[in-house]
């Protein structure tokens, strides 16, 4: 299998990380939405977390399709 060249966050981290960014706040009030799919991203489903120019921050949910597809326009 083929390596992503994503770095992962694990999940134990994600928590601290999110609050880290200021985006755990976000994430908690349904403000923050697959950039793929556009569905609503929580804890739960968070797959990929992508750093965006200036403090904000892209999500990628744990639809296989979405996550496929993100790698692939990379
Ligand atoms: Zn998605």
């Amino acid at each position: 299998m083929e390596k992503k060249k994503i770095p992962a966050i694990f999940k134990e981290d994600l928590q601290n990380f999110l609050q880290s960014v200021n985006e755990l706040d976000k994430i908690e009030q349904s403000e923050r939405f697959c950039l793929l799919c556009s569905k609503l991203i929580s804890l739960k489903n968070i797959q990929l977390i992508i750093p965006r120019k200036g403090d904000s921050y892209d999500y990628v949910c744990d639809s296989p399709t979405c996550v496929e597809e993100y790698n692939h326009n990379q």
